[in-house]
């Protein structure tokens, strides 16, 4: 097959359901991304431009408390914000993908699959713990100092250097939802993918792709991949998300972000769908043998979730998926020298949702 031949897929950073897109996320991945979709399409190319809301994840949680609503209800205000400034900016998308059980299946069955082979292993962790809630604390959950840079930082990943601060790793932390609670740690048995595992595919991979990367994103994969690389949770004791199906960890949630690969799948699928070109299987765009040309469009904040966790993800899958060409990632929009901040009042809300109906 010619490159001039070649599907692409294009995919835009699955956008949290916990207010609409302010001019940061519009100015950034979906416009960068809505410009080479339709490059492509212009020089003749077969062309799915696609992202979905990513609901699971648990700054849903913290910012539907401080705004006093149900997570359900932001979660679907939420989306119908995202979906009218798509249309407004008048992007190649044909609208967002429901979050049903068909997307919930997708999740499930990617995951169940690596399950079945043998990928996870169970691990005991020590995550932090707010006593008085009697709550496990994650990502959006709980905020410290990031180990690697020493800025504010969410558990996770930190978004002003981009590496990750896995587990009991965040320095100082403190719960979101309540910061007068005590935070200890708490050992709790997970399931996980153990990144190190695939380092040599990594580095065979990073030496082929990376060159066509930005520099910021390419320092900081070479930075990730100098010291030992940290195991990615698959599970995790929250409430909020998709329930684990695994006996080895009942009660527990699927960790948000390893349902980015299969949720950009299913977004792919629909958005064919919508255009007319529905497949089978919700998978078969994205298998190797459809040999699309993948590239995704994002912050740098995303850079170690979609350039090395959800990579991984793919991987685990022995040769059955198509990686990504590029991560085509954008830095924060700054304004008077400072990021863009909900905090000091800097967000410039799309022209669907004005500030009195966000705040
Ligand atoms: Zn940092």
């Amino acid at each position: 097959m010619t490159t001039r031949s070649r599907p692409a897929i294009v995919v835009a950073a699955t956008p949290t359901s916990n207010g609409d897109l302010h001019v940061g996320h519009m100015s950034g991945p979906y416009l960068g991304g809505d410009v080479y979709a339709r490059y492509l399409r212009a020089t003749g190319r077969q062309v799915l431009y696609t992202t979905c809301t990513d609901d699971s994840q648990s700054y849903v949680v913290s910012t539907a408390h401080r705004r006093g609503l149900a997570p359900d209800e932001l979660v679907r205000t939420s989306m119908a914000k995202i979906e009218r400034s798509l249309e407004a900016m008048g992007t190649l998308m044909p609208g967002l993908p429901p979050i049903d059980d068909r997307y919930r299946t997708t999740v499930l069955d990617f995951l169940k699959e690596l399950h079945a082979a043998g990928r996870f292993q169970l691990r005991k962790v020590q995550l932090p713990y707010a006593r008085n809630a009697g709550a496990f604390l994650y990502d959006g959950l709980v905020t410290g100092t990031c180990p690697s840079c020493l800025a504010a930082s969410c558990g996770g990943a930190c978004e002003n250097c981009g590496h990750p601060n896995n587990f009991d790793e965040l320095l100082d932390p403190k719960y979101t939802i309540d910061p007068s609670d005590t935070v200890v740690f708490r050992e709790c048995e997970i399931l996980v993918l153990a990144m190190e595992d695939y380092r040599e595919r990594l580095t065979s991979y990073y030496a082929a792709r990376t060159p066509r990367w930005r520099p910021h994103a390419r320092q900081l994969i070479s930075e990730l991949l100098s010291k030992p690389l940290p195991d990615i949770p698959v599970t995790i004791p929250g409430t909020w998300g998709i329930a684990a199906p695994f006996p080895e960890t009942p009660g527990q949630i699927v960790y948000p972000w390893v349902e980015a690969m299969p949720a950009s799948m299913y977004a792919t699928w629909w958005t064919a769908t919508q255009l007319g070109r529905p497949t089978t299987e919700v998978d078969e765009l994205w298998r190797a043998d459809h040999d699309a040309e993948l590239v995704y469009f994002h912050g740098f904040d995303n850079v170690y979730h979609w350039g090395l966790v959800d990579l991984v993800m793919l991987l685990a899958h022995g040769d059955k998926y198509t990686t990504p060409e590029s991560n085509v990632c954008n830095e924060f929009y700054d304004l008077d020298g400072e990021k863009f901040s909900t905090s000091r009042n800097h967000l410039i809300w799309s022209a669907s949702s004005p500030p009195a109906a966000t705040t």
